[in-house]
């Protein structure tokens, strides 16, 4: 397994950096802000791997440090994929927007199904390589909010791991079975 002292992690989420902590636990991780990064990176890809590939790449040459970054989203089979890639930008009025117009787009529906997608790359500056994981949880829409805990889509996102909505359930509870976890544990793998 190839390990690494120091890592930087391209996010400035605080939640993110300790989800990460319990899978890299032999090694040094940084919020990029720590590290010294504090430009804005826009994510122009067109896919959660390409977004990933992006943030990391610009923290890991800016820093010179073997950089971790990650990009995810809801995707909801009657939206062919929708909100994927946009899930932060669905309503351009925030996480509370963006559950009304989901909720709104898919009013009538009976097809409710619908999964969470993670990219994780991680960046070596010193030889340019990039790895790869990714991870889903699936999971179906519900019709109204459950729950108060996480963020995002996490009230309407009926968990088929849990039996329970992703707002119902504890932080340890949804980060056994999140899309994020899923994604690191299969880059820890190809280390
Ligand atoms: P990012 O990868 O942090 O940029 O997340 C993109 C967006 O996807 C977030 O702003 C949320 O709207 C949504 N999202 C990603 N992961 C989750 C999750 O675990 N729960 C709820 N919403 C999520």
């Amino acid at each position: 397994m190839r390990t690494f002292k120091k890592i930087v992690i391209a996010s400035g989420n605080e939640h993110k950096i300790a989800e990460i902590a319990k899978i890299f636990k032999d090694c040094e991780l940084v919020s990029m802000k720590r590290a010294g990064f504090d430009g804005d990176i826009e994510e122009t890809g067109k896919t959660f791997r390409e977004n990933a590939f992006i943030k990391a790449k610009t923290v890991g040459d800016a820093l010179g440090l073997p950089a971790l970054a990650d990009d995810s989203g809801l995707c909801v089979d009657a939206l062919g994929g929708a909100p994927g890639i946009y899930s932060a930008r669905f309503s351009g009025e925030g996480d509370a927007g963006n559950r009304a117009l989901l909720l709104k787009r898919l009013e009538g529906t009976d097809d409710r199904r619908a999964y969470f997608e993670c990219a994780v790359c991680l960046y070596t500056p010193d030889d340019k390589k990039s790895l790869f994981g990714t991870g889903r949880t699936f999971g179906s829409i519900l019709h109204g909010e459950r729950g108060e805990g996480g963020f995002g889509y996490d009230s309407l996102f009926y968990s088929d791991d849990l039996k329970k909505s992703f707002g119902e359930a504890s932080e340890d509870e949804k980060n056994a079975v999140s899309h994020r976890f899923r994604a690191l544990e299969d880059l820890r793998n190809l280390l």
